[in-house]
């Protein structure tokens, strides 16, 4: 007996249960499968990560009714300093500066910081007030075949589910375009993110730092309270003998490399890394099959933009099904789906090639490179219109946006 569904998600993530929402509250049959107990998950204690939600995430998240809940763990982003490194002066530049009257529209924060655990539980919780939405928790895809107009999945628990679609929000190394034949491009980038937060003594005033260093970017992001999230990149060998320190070794070398004015600071909960690589998907759909997030698209993280371009797809996906199904077109066909790929094919590329290309720009020794870039930055401070120009695409106000992410419903 297979289990009927419209849209079977594969993946509870974050990118997963936003687009279980959307579908479910515009009437379609979702469901669910994760390999992890979505119940207990994260609910508790801090995993390292922290997002930085684009002005547009918040948008869509306002018009999903899902932001009220997490606007308590949530801290707004009212500044961004970027700073290259000085090598007369061990402090920071200030090369380029943000400010969010300037910059933002309705004079709002550039985005927000909220903590993945509270995101995740958040989302979590919305879920259960749905009955078009199954859930298939501790469980995960082990086989699927399409034919006959539909998608045939075979889970470890031993189910077998039967839909029209089957949307992949499994991240990197995702099984879904295994399943598919979609093969994916990339390279290592031979870095190691070492992510943890930290407590200090000074007030941040939601303000966000990009530090660039010659082995790799450290943002430090605001969380609520005297807080801050640490993504701090070196390359592996670095990050290797860094992520054996004891707690006050690894602290000091963390002082030092920032150098900010937050007075005494201490770890807040442990520390975490995560090895970088860029992945990029080949094609994002095959017959029945779409790819949304990290399973399509896997970036560096310098610029915070992973998940918000995740959320992007799931906006622009969510729009093309949710008006394919009111129009009574088949949401799994190929025409529906190639509609999706189209919109986000160049946008994901241009954001992983432009991440790559700052990474490799900054993350280097070479003098003449550091001169032009650092007089870069400041010509860059001193130009309004590029300066908001720029603050835009990070706000992913930019281009043609799905709807969600104007803040309005589909
Ligand atoms: C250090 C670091 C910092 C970052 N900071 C930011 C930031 O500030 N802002 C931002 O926008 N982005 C950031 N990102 C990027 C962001 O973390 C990712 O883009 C995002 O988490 C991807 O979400 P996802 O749902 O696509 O995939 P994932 O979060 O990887 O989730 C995949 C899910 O699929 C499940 N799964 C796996 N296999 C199966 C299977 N066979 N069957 C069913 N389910 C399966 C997994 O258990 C998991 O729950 C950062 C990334 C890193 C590494």
């Amino acid at each position: 007996m297979y289990k009927n569904t419209q849209v079977l998600i594969v993946g509870g993530s974050i990118n997963g249960l936003t687009l279980a929402i959307l579908l479910a509250q515009n009437g379609l049959d979702v469901t669910i499968i994760e390999p992890k107990k979505l119940t207990s998950r994260g609910l508790s204690s801090f995993d390292g990560r922290a997002y930085a939600l684009a002005l547009t995430t918040h948008k869509m998240f306002n018009a999903l009714n899902i932001w009220d809940g997490l606007k308590m763990n949530s801290e707004p982003i009212l500044d961004i300093k970027i700073d290259a490194p000085n090598d007369r002066v061990n402090k920071p530049n200030s090369l380029l500066h943000f400010n969010h009257l300037e910059m933002a529209e309705d004079e709002n924060p550039m985005g927000y910081i909220v903590e993945d655990r509270y995101l995740r539980k958040y989302l979590f919780s919305q879920l259960k007030s749905f009955k078009n939405i199954n859930i298939m928790d501790e469980s995960y895809i082990t086989d699927c075949e399409v034919n006959n107009g539909h998608a045939f999945s075979f889970s470890s628990t031993g189910e077998k589910i039967k839909s029209n679609l089957i949307i992949g929000c499994d991240g990197k190394n995702s099984v879904t375009a295994n399943f598919a034949n979609i093969n994916e491009f990339g390279w290592d980038y031979n870095q190691t993110s070492l992510v943890c937060a930290i407590d200090h003594e000074k007030p941040h005033n939601s303000c966000a730092y990009q530090l660039f260093k010659p082995s790799g970017p450290i943002a430090i992001l605001p969380l609520p309270g005297n807080r801050s999230s640490i993504v701090w990149t070196e390359d592996n060998k670095t990050a290797a003998f860094i992520t054996q320190l004891n707690k006050k070794d690894y602290i000091a070398n963390l002082n030092s490399k920032i150098n900010l004015d937050l007075g005494k600071i201490s770890l807040s909960g442990k520390q975490f890394s995560y090895p970088l690589i860029l992945t990029l998907r080949e094609y994002f759909i095959s017959d029945r099959i779409a790819l949304v997030g990290d399973s399509a698209h896997g970036i560096h993280p310098l610029a915070g933009q992973g998940l918000n371009l995740g959320l992007r797809d799931v906006a622009s996906i969510g729009e093309i099904i949710i008006n394919a199904h009111r129009r009574g077109e088949d949401i799994g066909s190929l025409a529906v789906l190639k509609r999706y790929e189209t919109w986000r094919r160049f946008e994901t590329s241009m954001m992983a090639a432009t991440t790559d290309i700052i990474n490799k720009t900054f993350s280097n020794n070479n003098m003449i490179l550091k001169t032009v870039t650092n007089l870069g930055l400041r010509f860059l401070n001193e130009n309004q219109f590029l300066k908001k120009h720029l603050i835009r695409e990070a706000a992913g106000l930019n281009g043609n946006i799905p709807k969600l992410l104007k803040g309005k419903l589909i």
